[in-house]
């Protein structure tokens, strides 16, 4: 090969030397090289892809001309995250978009049911169908809104606390202790015991597990409030998920860190028990006594450093390690008008999400148990959202509107995705026509679907389509994310830290583990840390670390 086209990537040396070489140029990744780079750290993100971003990919996969937030689109923590105030990363341009309907539930007979920003709002479309549980909303949310921004937002991006030492922390103080109740139910637990009306319970349950909680599974009660608030606040990046990514990127190289696309990292090199650096697949080595992965556990432990190198705990936490208990399937389309559903409210059109085909609790949680026993019956329901409705700059050919829809969907389908994506495509047509009547067939100018199959494909350390690199499970979360010794990101294995989704707090765009990370690594490589933490995090070390 080498006679033939000269040597590959001739201006970067076969081996080099870095402070600390990071794997994976995902969100997280990229937050803690931007970390590192900026307290001057020499440091060098390897990406796989042909570009960066992992899950905040934006790409013209209905092509030509039309572009699709093919993985994270809503973004839950902007107001948290601290690197996008440490690094005014909106001074380029870099706008977020939170729109006030942030879901809509569509049901069959016309109904719809509105979750909003403003608490207000959502009272008065609960008020349709239940008194009682608008009251109770609006009561609820006044607690929930203090347990996320008091406590589960800063804790975030502080290093997790031992659970029983946590348990004792948060008994300091009156909010703290109803987290802690709240935190022994299970998901639909808790809406059964604050709501009458099925089709409230059936939004906020939906709204509340569909990052991936089981909704009878009890002792993680505390997401709740998390993911329904957060659910509450969702932004939308303008210009693409991509742009947040390529603002992170400036942040590294503006400081003199290198990012390497399409370089895939085979190994990582040892030497006397600690690590020693990476070897690529193009054959370069990057030397680095730091090692920092964004991956799953079996990538970054038993292919990447090796079982060998491992302490036994260790290997039993990856040997372990469960992956998400479902996936996503997506169809993106193109269509000549943006969907209009037909209900009871104008508003719905407007709406960043809109949830359709489920018309009961019980009926969202059997297309979850469904899911779970690797089956998608007719009944299944999901969510939409007109991308170009908010963000025109997907659409490079005039006439066209950019929609998706998303569904919980198992990994191994009973039938196999080669026959059963086809189906499932005919099937959600039909079903988004019933909700939107003017999503037919003559409308629809091109379509795309995304299987939990070619996620993986797409992101082998999404393994089996899991979008967060494990499951959220009692055992899988806090302070045993992704094992007691390496959730506050340092590894046994010297020289080797995690900042991806499977490490403490976990998946999603939450800025969360690559921040911890930042940080743990800046204290032990001894750099000066130029940050500090966030008055919302000050204010929980005070009330509850100190
Ligand atoms: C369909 C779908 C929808 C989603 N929707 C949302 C959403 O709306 N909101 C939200 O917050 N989250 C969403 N997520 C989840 C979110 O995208 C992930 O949890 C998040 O991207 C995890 O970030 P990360 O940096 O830890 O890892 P990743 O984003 O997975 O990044 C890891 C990077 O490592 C690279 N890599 C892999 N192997 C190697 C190797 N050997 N060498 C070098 N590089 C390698 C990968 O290419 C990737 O770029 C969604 C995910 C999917 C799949």
């Amino acid at each position: 090969m080498e006679e033939l086209i000269g040597k590959v990537f001739d201006e970067f040396p076969t081996e080099s030397d870095w402070d600390a070489v990071i794997i994976g140029g995902g969100p997280n990744g990229l937050m803690t090289a931007a970390y590192l780079a900026s307290a001057g750290a020499k440091v060098v993100v390897v990406e796989r892809r042909y570009e960066i971003g992992g899950g905040l990919a934006t790409e013209e996969i209905l092509f030509p001309c039309y572009y699709s937030n093919m993985h994270a689109i809503y973004h839950m923590m902007v107001d948290y995250m601290p690197v996008i105030q440490d690094f005014n990363l909106d001074r380029h341009a870099l706008v977020w978009i939170k729109p006030n309907l942030q879901t809509a539930m569509v049901f069959d007979d016309g109904n719809s049911l509105l979750l909003t920003r403003m608490v207000e709002d959502t009272v008065d479309s609960i008020h349709k169908f239940s008194h009682k549980d608008a009251v109770a909303f609006g009561k609820l949310m006044r607690t929930w809104r203090r347990m996320v921004s008091e406590i589960v937002g800063p804790a975030t991006y502080l290093p997790p606390t031992p659970s029983l030492d946590w348990i004792v922390a948060l008994q300091r103080t009156e909010i703290g202790r109803e987290l802690l109740e709240l935190n022994e139910l299970s998901p639909l637990q808790i809406m059964t015991d604050h709501f009458e009306n099925d089709r409230v319970r059936a939004l906020l349950l939906y709204v509340a597990c569909m990052w991936g909680l089981d909704p009878n599974e009890s002792g993680i009660g505390l997401f709740v409030p998390l993911l329904l608030e957060r659910g509450m606040n969702k932004s939308y990046c303008y210009g693409g998920s991509h742009k947040f990514a390529g603002a992170l990127a400036r942040e590294i190289v503006r400081n003199g860190g290198v990012i390497l696309e399409a370089s895939e990292v085979t190994k990582v090199n040892m030497q006397n028990g600690n690590v020693a650096g990476v070897e690529l697949m193009e054959g370069r080595t990057l030397n680095s006594k730091v090692v920092i992965s964004s991956l799953d556990p079996h990538t970054t432990f038993f292919d990447l450093v090796g079982r060998e190198n491992l302490p036994i705990t260790l290997k039993e936490t990856v040997e372990n390690w469960k992956y998400d208990k479902w996936s996503y399937y997506t169809l993106h389309l193109v269509a000549k008008e943006q969907p209009k559903y037909q209900c009871d409210d104008p508003w719905v059109n407007e709406s960043f999400m809109t949830i359709f085909g489920f018309d009961s609790t019980d009926q969202v949680v059997a297309h979850w148990d469904n899911v779970m026993a690797g089956k998608v019956s007719s009944d299944f329901g999901g969510h939409s959202t007109c991308e170009s409705f908010w963000d025109p700059h997907l659409v490079r050919m005039p006439g066209g509107n950019v929609s998706f829809f998303q569904m919980h969907a198992p990994y191994d389908i009973e039938g196999g995705w080669e026959k059963r994506n086809k189906e499932l495509e005919e099937a959600i047509l039909d079903k988004w026509q019933r909700a939107a009547p003017n999503m037919k067939r003559e409308n629809i100018i091109m379509t795309t679907s995304e299987t939990p199959v070619d996620i993986e494909i797409r992101f082998p350390n999404m393994r089996r389509g899991g979008i967060k690199h494990g499951d959220y499970t009692p055992m899988q979360l806090g302070y045993n994310r992704p094992n007691t010794e390496c959730s506050s990101s340092k590894t046994p294995v010297g020289g080797l830290y995690l900042c991806g989704a499977s490490t403490y707090p976990g998946g999603m765009v939450t800025g969360g583990p690559g921040y911890v990370a930042a940080n743990r690594v800046a204290e032990d490589m001894g750099l000066k840390k130029w940050w500090k933490p966030t008055p919302v995090m000050e204010k929980y070390i005070k009330t509850y670390m100190e």
